[in-house]
């Protein structure tokens, strides 16, 4: 290890170059918390080639890396296993074009998500990507767990977003494949291969990604319901009515709501009575006056129908921001719930009601003082499952049986978290044996030492 300190120091200068007490605990594990251990070494690189530079380092020295962006994962994958050097791409930060006309924008991988949002808005434009940790995750991060978010029933996730990039292998070679353009079948569409593959092929460092125009209104509705199915009978009816202009469609069980709104000071319930689901509900319009009409009249509609209870329409930004800080709180509520099993899954959209209720009977008649928190992007089959008895040991458990559980539906156990270190176990319940091997074969094709995120996503 010393001999490759020195070479990675006179590579880099010691101020990109970071060995015990000067590492801050930031870097000793993502928001999940999970297993948190100091890195060997950690090692900021400021462009690609010092990168590449420092992987064929660590190459040659059998070393292994954990990739790092804005540590807001909840997989465990960017925390450092014993001995891992850590690579932050927190220097690599900036935007390099944006093509108005193409409605492209260009950036190092370690720009801030919100970054991005907000260079697009200046331009009139918009990156029709939106999670709750905007503010400290990074574009590469993003990429590489394919994140998901509040737009996905419009413009999809991450994937979709992308049209090109450049990433770095573990041996340090770089893959220059910045592609602008929207269609290119000129063979394999290698950049599929980094996204979504939480860094165990390659390492993000440059990112195209598809804007689109800003749209000119948003119209945001808070609504009350009465059951699960009034839920997906509404969603068919607004994607009918509102068509492409639905951007959000956000379901909280009723404990989900009353929870955030009894712990997150400052806030009061916008809607008067009390309802076993609700659902925040964003439209978009390029015509301000034609948008509102449109959104009241199909919200109306499906209250005379009886398919919503009660609605408010937010009347300004400052309402629709309460709405959406009730649909965040879970970022607030994690920080005081003490240890919880906290899972992200899909299901078929017409099985959520159906497992949510299995699994609130299953957990009720297993642990004693249980509560299940639940709420999701239940447009896009995306359902979030938040459990906790007060005792770590029972986070685990919880975590295990809700894994299986997902095997038995024929969900799947990440719908937008990522497998990282841990959901590695419970891959099969999800991925078929042939599709896990394929899985192996890339990873040792592309990394056959094995020394980049190791032990992520597949053993
Ligand atoms: C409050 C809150 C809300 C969230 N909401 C959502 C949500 O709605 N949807 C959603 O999908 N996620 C959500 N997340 C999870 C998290 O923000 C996303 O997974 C995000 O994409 C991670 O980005 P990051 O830069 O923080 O990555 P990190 O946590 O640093 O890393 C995540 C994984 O990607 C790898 N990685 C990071 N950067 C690179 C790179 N440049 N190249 C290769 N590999 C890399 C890491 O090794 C690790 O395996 C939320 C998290 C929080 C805390």
């Amino acid at each position: 290890m010393r001999t490759l300190i020195d070479e990675l120091s006179a590579l880099l200068g010691v101020s990109s170059l970071f060995l015990g007490d000067d590492i801050s605990e930031k870097y000793y594990a993502d928001w999940s918390g999970a297993d948190a251990c100091a890195p060997a070494v950690l090692v900021k690189p400021k462009t690609t080639d010092q990168l590449s530079k420092v992987m064929a380092l660590c190459h040659q020295h059998d070393q292994a890396v954990v990739v790092q962006g804005g540590l807001t994962g909840l997989a465990g994958g960017a925390t450092p296993l014993d001995g891992e050097l850590a690579v932050s791409l927190e220097r690599m930060q900036g935007i390099e074009e944006i093509d108005p006309v193409a409605m492209t924008l260009t950036a190092l991988a370690g720009t801030p998500l919100q970054v991005l949002q907000d260079t697009a808005d200046e331009h009139n434009l918009s990156l029709p990507l939106d999670l709750g940790a905007r503010g400290s995750c990074q574009i590469g991060g993003n990429v590489s767990t394919n994140a998901g978010g509040t737009e996905v029933i419009r413009y999809g996730m991450t994937r979709s977003l992308v049209l090109g990039l450049e990433a770095v292998l573990a041996d340090g070679t770089v893959i220059t494949a910045m592609n602008k353009m929207v269609k290119n079948n000129s063979g394999y569409d290698l950049k599929h291969l980094f996204i979504g593959s939480e860094g165990t092929l390659g390492i993000v460092t440059r990112v195209v990604l598809q804007l689109q125009p800003k749209a000119g209104s948003s119209h945001t509705a808070l609504c009350g319901l009465s059951s699960y199915e009034s839920a997906t009978q509404l969603l068919v009816e607004l994607k009918r009515s509102l068509g492409s202009g639905l951007t959000g469609f956000e379901l909280m069980w009723d404990n989900y709501y009353h929870k955030v709104l009894a712990t997150v000071t400052d806030l009061t319930d916008p809607l008067e009575g009390k309802f076993p689901f609700y659902l925040l509900v964003e439209y978009k319009d390029n015509n301000a006056e034609l948008g509102a009409e449109r959104f009241e009249s199909a919200l109306f509609q499906q209250l005379e129908l009886g398919v919503i209870v009660d609605a408010v329409i937010a009347k300004s930004h400052q309402d629709a921001a309460v709405f959406w800080q009730i649909r965040d709180g879970i970022g607030e509520l994690l920080q005081v719930l003490g240890p919880v099993s906290n899972q992200d899954v899909s299901l078929p959209i017409s099985e959520i009601g159906a497992f949510a209720k299995d699994l609130k009977e299953r957990l009720v008649a297993k642990y004693a003082n249980i509560d299940l928190l639940l709420f999701g992007h239940i447009g896009d089959n995306n359902l979030h499952a938040v459990a906790y008895t007060g005792l770590e040991e029972d986070k685990f458990k919880i975590n295990h049986d809700i894994m299986l559980m997902i095997g038995e539906y024929s969900g799947a156990i990440t719908a937008e978290h990522g497998i990282g270190v841990l959901k590695r176990d419970y891959l099969s319940q999800t991925r078929s044996e042939s599709e896990i091997a394929l899985m192996k074969t890339l990873k040792s094709t592309m990394d056959p030492k094995g020394i980049l995120n190791p032990g992520r996503v597949i053993k």
